[in-house]
């Protein structure tokens, strides 16, 4: 089974990789981790110098090219700090340069990641209480009943996405989740699953050794069967793009090519539950170039609670749809970041989710308040037919509801309803 997925993803991914990776450099192995005194800068060029221009400029300088990104006219050098040295102060000097940017390695999960959450696969008398629930509903009401031993969790609840499903489940939307991969074999994600790619070791295998993009893929697109949970969009195809090491941590340079990724491979939307409470303009720019070339981004506002401005990136940036997490009584999660940047608020606290090894846990934070708004935007774009980061946003705003007494700086525009979505019109509050 893993096999044959594996060759299906790398026949459907050999001409769109084969199409920009020509003249692969050396990668880094999979994990993030430089050697000691290695770092790495990402050289950015003035736009309209050409790809070989851009290489015999930083060759010519000493630079030892480790990653071409071409979305922000880059190209990523690696080397002993001494040399990185030599080779910044050379390529100053040339006009086509525009800046050089620090690429450090970091832990992209601790600002939007609570930690780990209990295990919570259904016990054997909840599965007991969803059939016979099941039954009941069958008994009392015409529609159909829910798949026994299936849950749904709470927060795919309180976004209305069931009742969006007659009209949509997100069929057909590329959704990306650029993490630390997905287990490709959970019985719950693997019928969704339509490819990925490796950031950290330039491959096809995106299997997650982390956990964390496991369980933002299963609130997005876990799939509506007899098992486990259920996702906001379950019928929207999941991407893999693999950017973090099982730690949390990558460079700069692979999360800003796990994006580039997503534009050179058309997704409609990247979910990225991830965040620094330092930027760059690498990153910056990215994001820019995320929104201008047609994948709206939603991602997690960070888990830096109260305080002026805490709102990490890239979703702090022009371009992304920043969002804070909120609990099931509707109050804003203590741990959220607030800021003007806050497009929108999820459920983000106890979010029962698919995780790696075919389980299933409950984890709290923004990075589970991200995947309840992906999922939302893929169903905007398969009920409305929109596309582009500008419309889905306006598509949200038009379905969101601010909850009452809660400050703008935490929730934006509020919690987005799945029915206004697919119904077009604002439907009655449920509080
Ligand atoms: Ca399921």
């Amino acid at each position: 089974m893993i096999r044959r997925f594996k060759s299906a993803v790398i026949s459907a991914l050999a001409l769109s990789l084969a199409a920009w990776l020509p003249a692969a450099p050396a990668f880094a192995a999979s994990s993030a981790a430089l050697p000691p005194g290695v770092v790495r800068h990402i050289v950015v060029f003035k736009s309209g110098i050409e790809r070989g221009a851009r290489l015999s400029i930083v060759q010519g300088e000493g630079g030892q090219v480790v990653r071409e990104l071409p979305l922000i006219n880059a190209v990523v050098i690696q080397g002993d700090s001494s040399r990185i040295l030599d080779a910044k102060a050379g390529l100053s000097r040339h006009s086509e340069v525009l800046r050089v940017d620090p690429d450090p390695v970091v832990n992209w999960l601790v600002s939007v990641d609570r930690g780990m959450g209990e295990f919570a696969a259904p016990s054997a008398s909840e599965i007991l209480g969803a059939a016979a629930s099941a039954l009941k509903t069958l008994k009392t009401a015409p529609q159909p009943a829910k798949p026994a031993g299936q849950k749904t969790p709470w927060g795919v609840s309180r976004v209305h996405a069931p009742e969006a499903w007659a009209k949509t489940a997100g069929q057909g939307v590329k959704v990306c989740v650029v993490d630390t991969g997905i287990d490709m074999t959970h019985p719950d994600l693997k019928g969704n699953i339509a490819g990925g790619w490796n950031a950290l070791d330039n491959s096809s295998n995106f299997k997650d050794d982390n956990g964390h993009g496991t369980h933002v893929s299963g609130t997005i697109a876990a799939v509506n069967n007899a098992i486990g949970v259920v996702g906001v969009a379950p019928k929207a195809s999941l991407y893999g793009v693999k950017v973090l090491d099982a730690s949390g941590s990558g460079s700069f340079d692979a999360v800003i090519a796990g994006m580039q990724w997503c534009v050179q491979n058309h997704m409609q939307v990247a979910s990225m539950s991830l965040g620094a409470d330092q930027g760059n303009d690498s990153l910056k720019e990215t994001v820019a170039a995320m929104a201008k070339g047609g994948v709206t981004l939603i991602a997690a506002a960070g888990n830096s609670g109260p305080g002026a401005g805490t709102v990490g990136y890239p979703a702090g940036y022009p371009g992304a749809i920043a969002i804070a997490a909120m609990d099931s009584s509707d109050k804003t999660a203590d741990f959220s970041s607030r800021g003007p940047q806050v497009a929108f608020i999820a459920p983000g606290v106890n979010v029962l989710s698919t995780y790696m090894g075919g389980g299933y846990r409950s984890l709290s934070g923004t990075s589970m308040a991200t995947p309840h708004m992906t999922g939302l935007a893929a169903l905007a774009i398969a009920a409305r037919g929109v596309s582009g980061y500008q419309s889905v946003l306006a598509a949200l705003k038009s379905a969101a509801t601010p909850i009452s007494g809660v400050d703008a700086a935490e929730q934006g525009n509020g919690v987005v309803d799945a029915r206004v979505l697919a119904g077009g019109s604002h439907a009655p509050r449920r509080r």
